[in-house]
């Protein structure tokens, strides 16, 4: 019986099923596991009623999906945005199983999220909904089921939230069903910056097996949110040149380099809401994808989703790509990539920083033994070092694409999981 392959309208979760039955296909994976791992365990649909601030009733649409729970419990994690829905967030779960297996971590993937333009909605509105979120996914989160964190507009504050609503639902403090909290809060110190010090360790390793000199290598970061703004600071303190940066309200280029500091201190300034309008130390361009095009040694794509595509991947003038976003590069666009000779770091390998700090703080929650920054920093880019030297060894042994490698990896991990703990009755 031949299996019969999930197809999907959504692009991401388009690119995951396509990405993983690939991958399987090549290693020879047995048509039972295909079968089990291209499902969902588990997937939560909730409603969230909200009292808005003018008084009248809004209804928004929440999910968490745990993909598998093979390693251990489901880990990933939650973010407010108006394109979330049900496969993208199966999809962003798929992708933190293999993240989670390559970094070498006890967990399997979730994914959740909640269906709400954040650029419409006050802080107390954003409390109520991330409440409302937590009390409705209770049932089937825990330290040992399902860890949330962060994700795409999502925080420290929101992660403080959803722990406090679920401590006292449960008359009992649990913090390490949550990551990604403030340090004030049983968060880690490390942990804010840790996805963008794991995506420039990456590419600094990359550099270093290319034999280029990190310094003067030259780099354009699409996106300054969280992942972006971090990478492109790393980066410039490993001495790269940052050539180009991106956000929501457009592109921004200096050949000479990109004061990453004054675009912090511009970010920071509450009259630019975040964003970078109006940044004087660069040269603008409408569009926040411009970026991409950058004449540059390493494109950085560390904001939306489905941004590489079979569109536009041929006039990337990058020779390398190290993603920071999840599911930035399309199959389509990959292939032209391959066609290319363009080297790209995949998602799950490159942005893992996150979750492998989460990992960090997990442990230091259920020790109540918290650790120094120094120390954080130190473990986290060791394993970010070694997972990278693995996977590019295992590509070459293997004669294949860093992503294929990856892939092969960590389902590999995963099934060999499944098959020592059987399938249940
Ligand atoms: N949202 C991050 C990711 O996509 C972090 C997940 C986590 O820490 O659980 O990797």
């Amino acid at each position: 019986m031949a299996v019969v392959k999930r197809t999907s309208s959504n692009s991401e979760l388009s690119t995951a099923l396509e990405n993983f039955y690939g991958a399987a296909e090549e290693m020879g994976l047995s048509e039972g596991l295909i079968e089990i791992l291209s499902r969902s365990e588990r997937m939560l649909c909730v409603s969230i009623p909200i009292e808005m601030d003018d008084g009248s009733i809004k209804v928004f649409e929440g999910f968490r999906v745990q993909h598998s729970s093979a390693i251990g419990p489901a880990k990933g994690g939650i973010r407010f945005d108006h394109e979330v829905c049900l496969d993208e967030c199966e999809a962003l779960g798929i992708a933190m199983t293999w993240k989670c297996a390559l970094a070498g971590i006890p967990y399997g993937g979730g994914k959740g999220g909640v269906c709400v333009d954040v650029t419409k909605i006050s802080k107390k509105e954003k409390e109520k909904i991330s409440r409302t979120f937590a009390a409705r996914i209770e049932p089937i989160v825990g330290a040992w089921t399902d860890v949330p964190a962060p994700d795409m507009n999502t925080d420290g504050q929101v992660m403080v939230w959803f722990t406090d609503t679920i401590s006292k639902m449960r008359n009992r403090l649990e913090p390490a069903i949550f990551t990604g909290k403030p340090p004030l809060f049983w968060g880690s110190l490390g942990r804010n910056e840790a996805t963008g010090l794991g995506v420039a360790t990456c590419a600094i390793e990359l550099l270093k097996v290319e034999g280029i000199d990190p310094k003067g290598a030259t780099v354009a970061v699409q996106g300054f949110g969280n992942v972006g703004s971090f990478t492109a600071k790393f980066m410039a303190e490993a001495g790269a040149k940052v050539v180009a940066v991106s956000d929501l309200s457009g592109s921004y280029f200096n050949p000479a380099g990109i004061d990453i500091k004054a675009a912090f201190d511009h970010i920071s300034n509450p009259a630019n809401k975040k964003l970078l309008t109006g940044f004087a130390g660069a040269e603008f361009k409408e569009g926040g994808d411009a970026v991409i095009f950058a004449d540059c040694d390493i494109l950085m794509p560390c904001a939306g989703g489905s941004q590489i595509t079979g569109k536009n991947a041929d006039k990337i003038k990058a020779k390398y790509i190290v993603e920071g976003a999840n599911y930035p590069t399309t199959p389509d666009g990959d292939a032209i990539l391959k066609s290319k000779g363009i080297i790209a770091i995949p998602d799950f390998l490159a942005n893992s920083g996150g979750v492998i700090g989460s990992y960090f703080e997990w442990c230091q929650d259920l020790s109540g033994y918290f650790w120094s920054k120094e120390e954080y920093n130190e473990r986290l880019v060791k394993i970010m070092s070694n997972n990278f030297r693995d996977v590019w060894a295992y590509a070459k042994e293997k004669n294949v694409v860093m992503r294929r490698a990856a892939f092969m990896k960590a389902i590999q991990r995963v099934a060999d999981r499944v098959e020592m703990r059987g399938v249940f009755m």
